[in-house]
């Protein structure tokens, strides 16, 4: 039932259906249909995603080939191929761009529109959402999820209620009464801590809310807390933000073949993250003085921050505290994971320093990028990492297909039970 035409807030979020998997069946009509998953190579053994028709059988994000194999015995494998899925993305958030100025981008397949102030010029919030889907759809060869209402949390779980290909509409009016039985912890953004913390205080549904004082919210989670209070009862007033905010840290880790132990492995792995971090801070202009260089074992993550004379963009540089992590630290432990970051990285001024260690490698630095920058990364590289890893590039559910984050970045999902983990930390992006 429609009581107004015109919305005095209206959102809608697409959520792409078994992204990744959806795009291979899409590019090879030989998997349509059938039961697709998507590894980390051909060598992978953890499930990033699979197609619906896997998730039939019973194979889920997360799960370990063999058993998938087990429950789907003519499950088809296929490596993952994040400069393709970053394509799609880019081209499907240009779609609804199209449509609508005001996107946010949520994650690789996610996306946030304020479409309120298109009413004048598309007309109902309906119409406006099924353009979007259609535009979505369009682009990717893949089907989506739309949820439309007056805010973006009841927006997204809108969203969630009909999968593959749902459009489902909560009109902001009917936004309390809809998600009156709805457990607290089902909405996005609200986490085991707070779920927690509510469920002490007999709030378990988003009705029971209304019985709790915002302020006791508040007083133990400030306004992250204050706003939980207002999604419950379908007035989250957070705004779609159509800006990416700037890089606190450009960072590159990868996930090792378990428990590596051979240092010149290690230092083949820490070589190429240093490279990779110089050359996109070289890509964005970008120099940093901070480098975080850590290794995560059994027992935790060796790691430290060290500080650069003078801010730099150089992979020698930053190489150099990866060796110094190595000889202070480690002492033999299987390593799992590799991880280098600069920290604060700001715009360069274009100015060489006199004392600026990397000074010498900078003509060799551009050659590099120049090189790699018309044949592909690393084609020209420092001769060691001849003998890295092939291990191909994972998208990270943070990747956004503007700025900074254009880059993908290395291992962070699927590599591991490590990775899916940190995917769902990362809030309900499991679904790529
Ligand atoms: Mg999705």
């Amino acid at each position: 039932m429609q009581r107004s035409r015109f919305w005095k807030r209206a959102i809608v979020l697409v959520d792409m259906n078994a992204f990744f998997a959806g795009i291979e069946q899409r590019d090879d009509p030989a998997l349509r249909g059938r039961p697709v998953a998507i590894t980390n190579g051909l060598t992978g053994t953890c499930i990033i995603t699979c197609s619906y028709e896997a998730r039939a059988a019973g194979v889920h994000t997360g799960m370990r080939l063999r058993e998938a194999l087990e429950r789907c015995p003519d499950l088809i494998q296929r490596p993952s191929r994040p400069e393709r899925y970053a394509a799609v993305s880019t081209a499907i958030m240009q779609a609804l761009h199209d449509v609508c100025p005001d996107v946010e981008i949520f994650s690789v397949d996610e996306a946030f529109v304020d479409v309120t102030p298109c009413q004048k010029l598309h007309g109902p919030p309906e119409r406006i959402a099924r353009l979007l889907k259609d535009a979505a759809t369009a682009a990717s060869g893949v089907t989506c999820s739309v949820g439309l209402s007056g805010d973006k949390t009841t927006a997204k779980y809108a969203a969630k209620l009909h999968k593959p290909d749902g459009f489902t509409v909560i009109p902001p009016w009917e936004a309390r009464a809809a998600l009156r039985d709805v457990p607290v912890t089902e909405l996005c953004g609200v986490n085991r801590g707070i779920g927690d913390f509510l469920a002490a205080r007999g709030v378990i549904t988003c009705g029971d809310m209304a019985r709790l004082p915002i302020g006791e919210l508040a007083r133990r989670f400030g306004n992250p807390g204050r706003r939980v209070w207002l999604m419950c009862q379908g007035l989250d007033n957070e705004p779609v933000r159509t800006e990416v905010p700037p890089p606190k840290s450009i960072g590159h880790g990868k996930v090792m073949p378990p428990d590596t132990r051979d240092p010149q492995v290690i230092r083949i792995y820490l070589l190429h993250m240093s490279e990779k971090v110089g050359a996109r801070l070289r890509r964005h202009a970008m120099v940093a003085q901070q480098f975080f260089v850590g290794l995560s074992t059994r027992e935790g993550w060796l790691a430290d921050t060290w500080r650069s004379a003078v801010p730099t963009d150089d992979g020698r540089v930053i190489y150099g505290f990866a060796r110094q992590l190595l000889r202070d630290y480690w002492r033999g432990q299987g390593v799992f994971q590799v991880q280098i970051r600069a920290l604060d990285p700001q715009p360069a001024d274009g100015q060489l320093g006199l004392f600026d260690p990397g000074h010498a490698s900078r003509p060799c630095n551009a050659v590099m990028d120049a090189v790699n920058g018309r044949y592909g990364e690393f084609a020209l590289a420092p001769a060691t990492l001849l003998r890295r890893s092939d291990m191909p590039n994972v998208i990270a559910p943070s990747w956004k297909p503007f700025g900074h984050r254009e880059t993908i970045l290395y291992g962070f999902v699927g590599g591991g039970v490590e990775g899916t983990r940190r995917a769902r930390r990362h809030g309900g992006h499991g679904d790529i």
